[in-house]
C-alpha cells in the first residue's frame, strides 16, 4: 500500500492536478536534458519562465520572453500553483509524492525526469558545485563549435582548458567551470566508462546521429580520483570517466586505483581481480 511522504510528524501536501494545454511542438524541440532541468528547476527553485529560458535553455529572454519553457511546462501540465512546489524537499521526497500519480503519461515524465536527477547528478548534489549542468554542457558545445568530423572534435578535446579558467571564443567569454570539465571529459570519452566500457543511452539515441548530437542522449558519471572534500585537484587528472555502477564501487572502495611502474590500473578489493583502465587523458595518481 502506499504510504503518503511524511517529513517528522507531518504528512507533505499533495502534488497538485496536472494541467495539460497542448504546445507539443515545443516540447519536441528540446532535448531530454533541457526538459529534465526545466522541470527540475521550476519545480525545485521556482525560476520564473524567462529565467529558465535565459539560464536553462540558453536563450536571449528579450526575444523568447519566456515563452519556451513556458510551452515546455505547460505540455507537461505544470502550471503556476506547482512553481516551487517542492522547494525544500529533498528529491527522494518528491519521487514518493508522485509516485501515486505515475500510470499518467506527463506524470511519468516528470516523474523521469526527477529520478534521472537524482541518479545521475548524485555526486553534483553532494558537491559545492551549484552550476547548472546544462550550462556546462552549452560551454562544451561552444568550445566544439566548428569542429565537426571525429577527427577534429578529438584534437579539440586533446587542449581541454584547465580548470577554473576565462575561455574566449570569438567575441564571448566563457567561465571554464569545474561543470563543464565534467562534460568535456564525458566527450573525450565519448561516454564510454574507463573501466568496463559501458555506455548509458538515453531515449532519442541513434546510431545514425552525429557524434555531437548523440552525446546529448548519453551519459556517465565524472569521479574524482582524490575528493574534492579532502584537498583533491578540481583538475581532469584527477577525474574519471565512469558509469554509474563503477562510480559505486569506487565510492565503496571495491575498486581502488594502483600504480606499477607509470601503470595505472584498478584492483576489485572483493573478487582480487585487476582490471585494466582505459586512459585517454593525463591521470594523476598520488604516491
Ligand atoms: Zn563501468
Ligand atoms: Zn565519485
Amino acid at each position: 500500500m502506499y504510504s503518503y511522504p511524511m517529513r517528522g510528524s507531518r504528512i507533505l501536501p499533495s502534488f497538485p492536478p496536472l494541467r495539460q494545454a497542448g504546445r507539443g511542438r515545443e516540447y519536441n524541440q528540446y532535448s531530454l536534458d533541457d526538459h529534465r532541468e526545466v522541470v527540475y528547476n521550476y519545480l525545485f527553485k521556482g525560476l520564473s519562465h524567462r529565467a529558465l529560458d535565459r539560464d536553462i535553455l540558453g536563450l536571449d529572454p528579450l526575444y523568447s520572453r519566456g515563452f519556451q519553457s513556458m510551452s515546455i511546462l505547460h505540455f507537461l501540465g505544470l502550471v503556476d500553483s506547482h512553481k516551487h512546489f517542492f522547494e525544500g524537499w529533498s528529491i527522494d521526497e518528491a519521487l514518493a509524492a508522485l509516485k501515486p500519480y505515475t500510470h499518467e503519461e506527463a506524470y511519468l515524465l516528470i516523474y523521469s525526469y526527477l529520478l534521472d536527477k537524482a541518479q545521475t547528478y548524485q555526486e553534483d548534489r553532494e558537491s559545492e558545485y551549484g552550476v547548472a549542468e546544462l550550462d556546462a554542457r552549452y560551454w562544451v558545445s561552444q568550445y566544439l563549435k566548428g569542429a565537426d568530423d571525429p577527427e577534429q572534435i578529438e584534437t579539440r578535446l586533446e587542449y581541454l582548458p584547465a580548470s577554473s579558467q576565462e575561455f574566449k571564443y570569438g567575441t564571448s567569454r566563457y567561465y571554464v567551470s569545474s561543470p563543464s570539465l565534467k562534460e568535456a571529459l564525458k566527450c573525450k570519452y565519448d561516454f564510454y566508462c574507463q573501466v568496463c566500457h559501458t555506455r548509458i543511452y538515453r531515449p532519442k539515441w541513434v546510431r545514425t546521429l552525429p557524434i555531437k548530437e548523440q552525446w546529448k542522449h548519453l551519459n556517465a558519471d565524472v569521479h574524482h580520483i582524490e575528493p574534492l572534500s579532502q584537498g583533491g585537484s578540481d583538475l581532469l587528472e584527477n577525474m574519471l570517466c565512469l558509469c554509474p555502477n563503477c562510480h559505486r564501487r569506487f565510492h565503496t572502495q571495491e575498486h581502488i586505483l594502483k600504480k606499477a611502474q607509470s601503470h595505472i590500473f584498478v584492483f576489485n578489493q572483493i573478487t582480487k581481480d585487476h582490471v585494466p583502465l582505459t586512459i585517454k587523458h593525463a591521470v594523476r595518481l598520488r604516491a
